[in-house]
């Protein structure tokens, strides 16, 4: 008879009776605040809850402004744009991330350099870096990835020494802090998103944490149709734009709305204690998977004061498990669980979402161009292996629950390989 959930055996955890913590999480302030919106018809443009919110996660991330925006991919661009970079120009970027992180960089005609990852962190290798650097590079975009920190000390310093621009891509990372400062106030820029399965959401949303008072301002006016930031049309000026005479910014609507920003103000309260309990679990779960054979956890640099995991990450090790291929151990492990087991992103040199050749009918694409946007150009063996060998993920919502839930992990994993015959 067999043992294993996947050939019919009872799940080792039994979701109807027992289910996992849900996601999204809300409450009755913001039905509150939601109806006090809608009744005062003040539904957007830079309106009072906009400006709280913006306010309060300035504080909380510990830079010195906050802008809102409509999702964590204009964000980016944005920021790219704020730091004025554009055509013939090369950004760095990690080969393992979500797509918009690169997509980006051709949204505003410049190049994405793809560069691997560390095995033990999927974050862009740092000793990688200064090698992918020609006389064209003027940006790096880290990517905070999953439960992980890019090494900011080492990337900040190779910025430094060339000259870059940093703009992190703190998407999974609401509230990670990296010795006494949190994600997004490290760089020149930090972008955050606020889509529905990030750590704080208002279904869609994204924004952007500076302390540069320059690129502040560009960006308030990059979001905003290129209109100058409110507060500053006292001057002499009465035009409302941003930028001088005769070279205004040219830019669209980017702007989020008072429903969003009520959604964002209650999340931000709950992150910190939702962090917390999620770090915990985190920590606690690691500690055990360090103890069984044929899983790796991820290394945790010391200098990752807080972590905050978008996804929990894992590391597989087939010939532990006799040779037991790894799409067969996540499906197995999502069926004793009854939560999603999932490879990590597809790196971009093979991921059918970041296909750079796709525009023509919007980007001027040269065979120069073309071969250096190619994709296929870029080695990513790292980023390969991770993907096609080793990468277990799960989204965070599970780790919002007990020990005593992180211990059915384990045994379920414990499970799979005292059985892992049965699925030969
Ligand atoms: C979600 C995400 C984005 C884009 O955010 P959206 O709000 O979905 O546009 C960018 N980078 C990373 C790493 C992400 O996970």
């Amino acid at each position: 008879m067999s043992k294993l959930a996947i050939n019919g055996a009872k799940p080792l955890r039994d979701i109807e009776s027992n289910p996992w913590p849900k996601w999204p999480v809300w409450g009755d302030e913001e039905k509150k605040q939601l109806i006090e919106v809608l009744e005062s018809g003040h539904w957007s443009y830079n309106g009072p809850k906009e400006q709280q919110f913006n306010k309060a996660f300035a504080e909380f991330i510990g830079s010195k402004y906050a802008i809102s925006a409509a999702n964590g991919t204009v964000t980016l661009q944005l920021a790219l744009e704020a730091c004025g970079i554009g055509w013939g120009d090369e950004v760095i970027v990690p080969g393992l991330t979500w797509q918009a992180t690169a997509a980006v960089i051709l949204d505003i005609n410049a190049m994405p350099i793809l560069v691997d990852v560390t095995e033990d962190t999927w974050c862009i290798d740092q000793t990688r870096i200064e090698e992918a650097i020609t006389p064209r590079t003027k940006a790096i975009i880290p990517v905070h990835l999953y439960g992980s920190f890019a090494d900011m000390d080492a990337i900040m310093e190779i910025a430094k020494k060339h000259g870059l621009r940093v703009i992190e891509d703190c998407a999974h990372k609401q509230g990670g802090q990296w010795k006494d400062k949190k994600a997004g106030s490290i760089g020149d820029a930090g972008s955050f998103s606020f889509q529905l399965s990030k750590l704080m959401t208002a279904g869609e949303g994204g924004a952007l944490t500076t302390s540069d008072p320059e690129i502040y301002e560009k960006l308030d006016a990059l979001r905003n149709c290129g209109r100058r930031p409110e507060g500053k049309q006292d001057d002499q000026r009465t035009d409302g734009f941003y930028g001088d005479e005769g070279n205004f910014i040219q830019s669209g609507n980017y702007r989020i709305t008072e429903f969003q920003a009520v959604m964002l103000i209650e999340a931000l309260k709950r992150l910190p204690e939702q962090n917390k309990l999620r770090d915990e679990n985190a920590i606690y779960l690691n500690s055990m998977l360090a103890e069984l054979p044929g899983i790796k956890p991820m290394r945790r640099d010391e200098r990752e004061t807080a972590e905050a995991y978008y996804n929990f990450t894992f590391r597989y090790q087939k010939d532990e498990f006799k040779d037991l291929p790894i799409e067969l151990f996540r499906q197995a492990l999502t069926k004793e669980l009854g939560f999603a087991v999932e490879a990590c992103y597809k790196p971009l040199n093979q991921c059918s979402l970041y296909a750079p050749l796709t525009k023509p009918w919007r980007h001027h694409i040269t065979e120069e161009y073309w071969e250096q946007i190619n994709p296929a150009r870029f080695d990513l063996p790292v980023c390969q292996r991770v993907y096609e060998e080793e990468s277990a993920c799960f989204h965070f919502n599970v780790l919002m629950s007990s020990k005593k839930d992180m211990d059915i992990i384990v045994e379920a994993i414990e499970k799979i390989y005292e059985n892992c015959d049965e699925l030969k």
